[in-house]
């Protein structure tokens, strides 16, 4: 479903981050990427939103050469993008009110979009309709990333693209914001892909583990983590072994 074709990216005239790098996401496939900061992540999810373009290469998305931002995929950037002075209601309409804005024009909605403001549904679902009318400055950071998902998942995409997005909250909220994605992935059928730096988290989220160097990054090293995803996974043997063998890539690079 995604397929990155021989990809060469670089800003300006710097060294490239992406050199004649290929790989490939299967649909419904739930993935982390994970590196040091600086090796490319955010830029690779960039790529994949179609918000840069390679120098070289493709990147594929459903069979078509992405050239721009497609509405069936989702984005979600670290610190949630969210207007502060509008409400969690508001602020989780937003993308539907752009899209009828727009109406099913195949470019910024699909052709078979239907105009809705509708977002209650979701913000039950996010846990989200009792601080509804709040605005931002005045709920936690879990319930602003909660917002940011159901901002997203309004719109109905295929493919979920987060970036970092449990970087800043507690750890018994980021555990708890985990399993909320993972079950959204499988209710929603979404192919997801979430960059992060934190090896526990790439270890107990992705089924699979794309991991990056320092640039030039010209081939994928992939990693297997088929149990990843479970609420029990964090507690097992396969998922300690994850960690110490990320633990020790990431070190001997
Ligand atoms: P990561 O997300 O893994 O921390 P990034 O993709 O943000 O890494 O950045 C990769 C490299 O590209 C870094 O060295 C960063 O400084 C550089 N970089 C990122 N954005 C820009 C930009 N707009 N212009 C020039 N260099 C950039």
């Amino acid at each position: 479903m995604i397929t990155l074709e021989s990809v060469t990216f670089r800003y300006g005239t710097g060294t490239p981050i992406f050199d004649h790098f290929s790989w490939t996401a299967a649909r419904g496939e739930v993935w982390a990427v994970l590196g040091p900061s600086g090796c490319g992540k955010s830029t690779l999810l960039h790529l994949l939103a179609g918000l840069l373009q390679p120098t070289g290469g493709r990147v594929i998305i459903d069979g078509q050469p992405l050239t721009r931002p497609r509405p069936y995929t989702g984005l979600i950037i670290q610190d949630y993008g969210l207007l502060p002075w509008a409400t969690v209601r508001e602020n989780a309409a937003l993308g539907l009110r752009i899209r009828n804005f727009y109406g099913p024009d195949g470019t910024h909605a699909p052709r078979d979009y239907r105009p809705t403001l509708e977002v209650t549904p979701w913000l039950e679902r996010l846990g989200l309709l009792e601080v509804a009318d709040h605005f931002p400055g005045q709920i936690s950071g879990g319930q602003r990333q909660r917002t940011a998902i159901a901002r997203t998942l309004a719109l109905h995409p295929d493919v979920l693209l987060m970036d970092e997005p449990f970087s800043s909250l507690d750890a018994p909220t980021r555990e708890s914001l985990q399993g909320l994605v993972l079950d959204l992935w499988r209710e929603q059928a979404l192919t997801l892909v979430m960059v992060t730096h934190a090896i526990e988290e790439a270890a107990f989220v992705g089924q699979k583990i794309l991991l990056l160097g320092q640039p030039p990054n010209r081939e994928a090293v992939v990693l297997d983590n088929p149990g990843a995803g479970s609420p029990s996974y964090r507690e097992s043997e396969p998922y300690q072994g994850m960690c110490r063998e990320l633990r020790a890539r990431l070190g001997g690079r």
